[in-house]
């Protein structure tokens, strides 16, 4: 626990650092925890230490976690790829879904929203790295999806969310960054009913800094705080379904 103690000190450090880089207020950028694969009892440490906002990847995992954390009360995002399937049991955790990335499912979001009569927000997930491996629309679909789902009376779509390429080359993944922004640019130049685009998910471990001084109004971090997971991000981030 001293670890993650330290590990919070430094991510937040380093938040003030690239915040303060780019001209910006602090408060502009919320740290959101990637919990995959956490112990419970480490999530509700970090909650203790005044984090407010937790976001995981499978529904399985959502699942199990969010009783042992709800005391704790944490708003809690989904960022992993959404199968068709799964939609009923994600919509009683999160408030927010990061990772949007085509019409299909959110249709089956929008049928089962109205439902429940319930509301969510949605992240639209771009995929800017242009890897195939990757979820997310293609860049130059994303304004038409946009204009699709904002149709949808029960989803809001709040802003766009990217994986930077895994790269040790910074300037690659700064050009992932920049074109995410330039996409939210775009859009909120065409003013489309029912879409605001105040939120830029983008930052992990190791990019943050970069993807702060690019306009980051979230960062999304795992094992710079909870240390390194025993399964490879493959597990996660591979295509094993296209519901
Ligand atoms: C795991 C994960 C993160 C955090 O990655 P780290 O490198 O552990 O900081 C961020 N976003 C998504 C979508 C993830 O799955």
């Amino acid at each position: 626990m001293n670890n993650i103690l330290n590990n919070l000190n430094v991510i937040h450090n380093r938040m003030i650092k690239a915040c303060k880089k780019a001209n910006r207020a602090k408060e502009e950028v919320r740290l959101l925890l990637a919990t995959k694969t956490v112990e419970p009892n480490c999530i509700n440490f970090a909650l203790e230490q005044g984090e407010t906002l937790i976001g995981e990847n499978k529904v399985q995992e959502l699942k199990q976690k969010c009783h042992s954390v709800k005391e704790k009360n944490p708003e809690v995002h989904f960022i992993g790829h959404l199968q068709s399937n799964k939609i009923k049991e994600v919509l009683k955790w999160v408030t927010c879904i990061e990772s949007i990335d085509r019409l299909s499912v959110a249709e089956k979001l929008q049928n089962k929203l109205a439902q429940e009569n319930k509301q969510i927000d949605i992240f639209i997930q771009v995929n800017t790295s242009f890897e195939k491996s990757k979820f997310g629309v293609a860049p130059n679909e994303t304004i038409e999806l946009i204009k699709n789902i904002a149709k949808f009376k029960n989803i809001h779509i709040k802003g766009l969310m990217t994986i930077g390429l895994l790269s040790s080359k910074s300037n690659e993944i700064r050009k992932c960054f920049q074109l995410l922004k330039k996409i939210q640019k775009e859009v909120i130049a065409l003013n489309i009913p029912n879409v605001e685009m105040s939120e830029l998910s983008m930052g992990m471990s190791k990019d943050l800094e970069i993807a702060i001084e690019e306009g980051a109004t979230i960062i999304r971090v795992g094992t710079a705080i909870f240390g390194d997971r025993i399964y490879p991000d493959s597990y996660y981030w591979n295509e094993s379904d296209k519901s």
